[in-house]
Parts: structure tokens; C-alpha cells; sequence
């Protein structure tokens, strides 16, 4: 429960509440069209409803020449792989999809695909369109694309889903439009981020923690500091519980036990409080938590089309 959730519970002052997000609503950018919501907050765990289903899909893998840089101070020059993964999630009739992954276009592309190309190189072995099609399903049939943030291995096929509604955190779709700060990395980083992410005809821009489908059944939370709006996802399921999807919160597991952040963080301060908050989020909803990054977990998991539910 966030600080506003908990007045408005106290005081019953919900007008006030609704009148701050239509204010809020007021001041979006001219692009796409805003949705106004009523108030956001985290589900109490004995209340929450259920998705139906959750699907991981390979959003491709990457291979990075120098690991200090998720792990300062350690590990120069020993090359990592990633995993990339994204996740789809039914709700009724209704799909979400979580990060949309490396481009289609470097599929089977021996050369690869980079964001940094002095760092690291991506590749994709299986496209989004193809996975979709195991279970039957178009890209025109999904109808809301979260996004965790704004890298480029996260939103390389926006432009597949020029129907959906885009659910961003305000904070990054304002970051990727302001000016360029001091690290050329990070400013080459917003550069592509914004060629990518294009004009969403469809953009709802969250204010923190915000229930999708008013059910509590899917919950995207913020989680700054890898970006300044990054967030991560909290899913419930019948028979699987809580799941809670990192986005780039944390990389690796190690980082995550001992409070690492990467040094291409725009914010270490709010790292380390991000990775404070999903460790509290754990324990309340008892969840497992699917680093989208760490190989070694993600090659373990299931993969479309089998699924959790
Ligand atoms: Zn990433």
C-alpha cells in the first residue's frame, strides 16, 4: 500500500484523490491519448484477483565482453551472457504483454544487434510474431504493452503493436524527452530509446504503483533507479501464486543478495531502494521473483507454450 492509498483508506477523501489525477491527467504530453485513473495501490494479498495465465517467451540473449559493469569492482573483463525475456500475461479475454524485447529485425543475424557496441552484442534465435503464433495468437491481438523502461533490448519491437495501449511509467517517458546528461552512454541509450518507442497512439503514463485491470491481479510498481522511471510487475495466479517479473531492477542474483547496482544506473541511491522494495514485496506476498536478465534462472523456467497459471 502506497502513502496515498493509505490516506484515502483513513479519511475517505477519494474526491480529493480523483481530482489530483484528473489534474495530473491534464498535464500529459499532446502524444497519444491518457487515461485517467481514479487512484493506484498495491493489492492486499488476501483480496487479490487472478490472471489466467503467464507465458515467458525468448526475447533473445546477449553477450557481454566486460561483467564489472553490472558488478563494480569485480569481475573486469570476463565476458557474461544474458538472457532477454519477456512475459504474456491473459487476463479474461484480455493480453498483456511484458517488454517487447530485441528486434525482430536481427533475428538469425550472425553479426547481431547492439545498443552499446562496444559493450554488448544481442541476438534473437526465435521472433515475438512466431512464439505469439504457437498458441494462435496476432500481435493485433494483444492489447496493452507494459514496458519496464526504455532500453533498447526492452522496447526493440514497439512497432509491432501499433493497437495497444503502452503502459509507461510518466518518470521514463519524460526522461527519454528531456535533455542529454553527462554520460554519453546513457544519452546513446535515450537516443535509441526514443527511435524505438516512437509515438505511441495509445500511451497511459503511471504515477507509481498502478492495478491494470482494477482487480489486483496485475500490479505494475515503480522501481526506479537503473532508469528513472523503470518499474517491475507483480502477477497473481491460482495455482502459482505470486510472481514477481524484475524488469532491470536487478541483473543477477548476486547483485540482488548483496545490494550491487550496475554502474550504468542512473541513480544508485534509488537502486539499492527499488531492490529494498521488491525484497519487502517478497516476503508480504510470499512471491517468487523471475530475474529477466540472470540465464541461469530464466533457462530454467517454462517457455511458450507451456505456461504458469
Ligand atoms: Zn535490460
Amino acid at each position: 500500500m502506497n502513502w496515498i492509498s493509505l490516506v484515502r483508506t483513513v479519511t475517505g477523501a477519494s474526491i480529493i484523490v480523483v481530482a489530483v489525477a484528473v489534474a495530473a491527467a491534464a498535464q500529459q504530453p499532446q502524444q497519444g491519448v491518457a487515461v485517467a485513473r481514479a487512484g493506484s495501490k498495491l493489492p492486499d494479498p488476501a483480496k487479490a484477483g487472478f490472471a489466467d495465465k503467464l507465458f515467458r517467451i525468448d526475447c533473445g540473449r546477449s553477450l557481454a565482453n566486460d561483467e564489472s559493469v553490472w558488478t563494480p569492482g569485480a569481475n573486469v573483463g570476463r565476458s557474461i551472457q544474458f538472457s532477454s525475456t519477456c512475459w504474456l500475461m491473459k487476463h479474461g479475454n484480455d493480453w498483456l504483454l511484458w517488454d517487447t524485447g530485441v528486434p525482430e529485425s536481427a533475428h538469425n543475424d550472425p553479426k547481431g544487434w547492439s545498443t552499446l557496441p562496444k559493450l554488448i552484442v544481442y541476438h534473437l534465435d526465435k521472433t515475438l510474431t512466431d512464439q505469439f503464433a504457437e498458441i494462435g495468437l496476432k500481435p493485433d491481438d494483444i492489447g496493452r504493452v507494459a514496458v519496464s523502461h526504455t532500453h533498447g533490448d526492452h522496447i526493440g519491437n514497439m512497432a509491432l503493436f501499433p493497437r495497444a495501449t503502452v503502459l509507461i511509467q510518466r518518470a521514463e517517458y519524460n526522461w527519454i524527452h528531456s535533455g542529454n546528461g553527462p554520460s554519453d552512454n546513457i544519452n546513446q541509450l535515450m537516443a535509441l530509446a526514443r527511435k524505438l518507442m516512437g509515438t505511441p497512439k495509445k500511451l497511459d503514463l503511471l504515477d507509481g504503483d498502478t492495478d491494470v485491470f482494477g482487480d489486483g491481479s496485475v500490479t505494475l510498481f515503480a522501481t526506479p533507479g537503473h532508469t528513472p522511471g523503470s518499474q517491475s510487475l507483480l502477477v497473481h495466479l491460482k495455482n502459482s501464486g505470486f510472481i514477481i517479473l524484475s524488469g532491470d531492477v536487478v541483473h543477477l542474483e548476486e547483485n540482488f543478495e548483496k545490494d550491487i547496482v550496475p554502474a550504468l544506473n542512473t541513480d544508485k541511491a534509488a537502486s539499492i531502494a527499488s531492490m529494498e522494495k521488491v525484497k519487502k514485496m517478497i516476503a508480504t506476498y510470499k512471491a517468487s521473483f523471475f530475474i529477466n536478465h540472470d540465464k541461469e534462472q530464466a533457462d530454467k523456467l517454462k517457455l511458450i507454450p507451456a505456461f504458469y497459471d
